[in-house]
């Protein structure tokens, strides 16, 4: 079985005879410019499937849109990670859903945000799929067809979700943008989610975490309950993803495994254990102290793989403490002299160390403002 095989045999466990005659939207996670394979983006074979089975389902139009991380351009995303060479073989329509004006949706059940700027497009089509890709998250646990809608949100609309202050009475596990997520989904509703599960990410997703090759896909006409099994699958309790009991909590779905019915019933053989997120990013690595309140997915991304890759040639960066510093995000407090300020949003820290300006700054970018020199130029003695 491949990522095709394995999508056609989730979505065909599904009743999809009310897609006949309507419009669709795969909006599938394709946020980066990444490879195929590499887990980042969906796999292309699984953008396959699902426009093949929607097509024999008697949908109408079938299109695929993205609106991707802040940076990227959907259409570029879509090149990288070989979507676009499956829509031009199956002459379906690619959309960069941020390529038209907004529209304001308002937020029924909102706790922290009144409205939201949803892309026009997505909500030009009778239905909409998620197609995720099987992820944890270092912001929301796990990444999967709620988180993936996200990505139907107008450009900086995403960002401003990881900046929301204050969630009075929450629970100790529940962000600002556990809320958001909750809030937007109660209000926009994906009407299928499907998670690509062949090749994920595991630990320090959504994209500095290591490729997991699960083979797995799940989907199911209530995204909640397919987030709710993947998770499972992933060796996950879906009543710890904060998001995702919001979500259920406000009726968008089933969260309750016991309230879910599953081809195969018996779930535990199937399960392949990801490695979850740390509790804090700089907990990846013993060396460093990371200041990132109020960064949105790609800056903290962006940090994450700059760590990965230069952090051993950065000695003379480090502070008094031995420790690299970075901050991140708009909200961040009590800098010391001497912090890698990376990121637009974080401007306001230019004066205590070396600043990469970009939203985000590419990793060489953040090498050179902290060294001096690019990555390519040879170290010095
Ligand atoms: S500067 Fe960084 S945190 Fe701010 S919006 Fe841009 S990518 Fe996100």
């Amino acid at each position: 079985m491949g990522p095709h095989e394995n999508i056609r045999t989730a979505l065909a466990a599904i009743d999809l005879s009310t897609i006949r005659g309507r419009t669709v939207l795969i909006k599938p996670n394709v946020g980066r410019i990444a490879l195929p394979r590499s887990g980042i983006n969906v796999s292309p074979e699984a953008v396959a499937a699902c426009i093949d089975a929607l097509r024999e389902a008697g949908a109408a139009r079938v299109a695929v849109g993205e609106s991707p991380i802040l940076g990227v351009n959907a259409l570029e995303a879509f090149e990288s990670a070989g979507v676009a060479d499956v829509a031009r073989e199956r002459a379906v329509e690619l959309l960069d859903l941020d390529r038209d004006r907004p529209v304001d949706l308002k937020l029924r059940q909102c706790a922290i945000l009144p409205r939201v700027r949803l892309c026009r497009a997505a909500k030009s089509f009778d239905v909409t799929l998620s197609l995720a890709v099987m992820k944890t998250h270092m912001h929301t646990g796990v990444s999967l067809s709620i988180k993936n809608a996200k990505g139907m949100l107008y450009r900086r609309q995403k960002v401003a979700f990881h900046q929301l202050k204050g969630c009075k009475d929450a629970a100790e596990d529940v962000r600002a943008l556990d809320v958001a997520i909750s809030d937007f989904v109660a209000a926009f509703r994906p009407h299928i989610g499907v998670i690509d599960g062949w090749i994920g990410i595991e630990g320090l997703g959504p994209s500095a975490g290591a490729p997991k090759k699960a083979n797995l896909a799940v989907a199911s006409l209530d995204p909640v309950a397919a987030d709710a099994v993947a998770c499972r699958l992933m060796g996950i309790d879906p009543a710890t993803i904060a998001h995702l009991r919001l979500a259920a909590e406000k009726g968008v779905g089933v969260l309750d495994l016991e309230k879910i019915r599953t081809v195969p019933p018996d779930l535990r053989p199937l399960v392949r254990p990801f490695t979850r997120p740390p509790a804090a990013p700089a907990f990846a690595f013993s060396d460093v102290t990371i200041y990132e309140t109020g960064a949105c997915s790609a800056c903290l991304s962006t940090a994450m793989l700059f760590l990965q890759r230069y952090k051993d040639r950065l000695t003379g960066c480090r502070l008094e403490d031995g420790k690299l510093h970075l901050v991140l995000g708009n909200g961040a407090a009590g800098v010391p002299a001497g912090t890698i300020v990376i990121g637009n949003c974080a401007a306001k820290h230019r004066r205590r160390g070396p600043f990469a300006k970009g939203c985000p700054p590419v990793g060489s970018a953040i090498f050179k403002a902290a060294t001096g020199r690019y990555p390519d130029e040879p170290d010095e003695d």
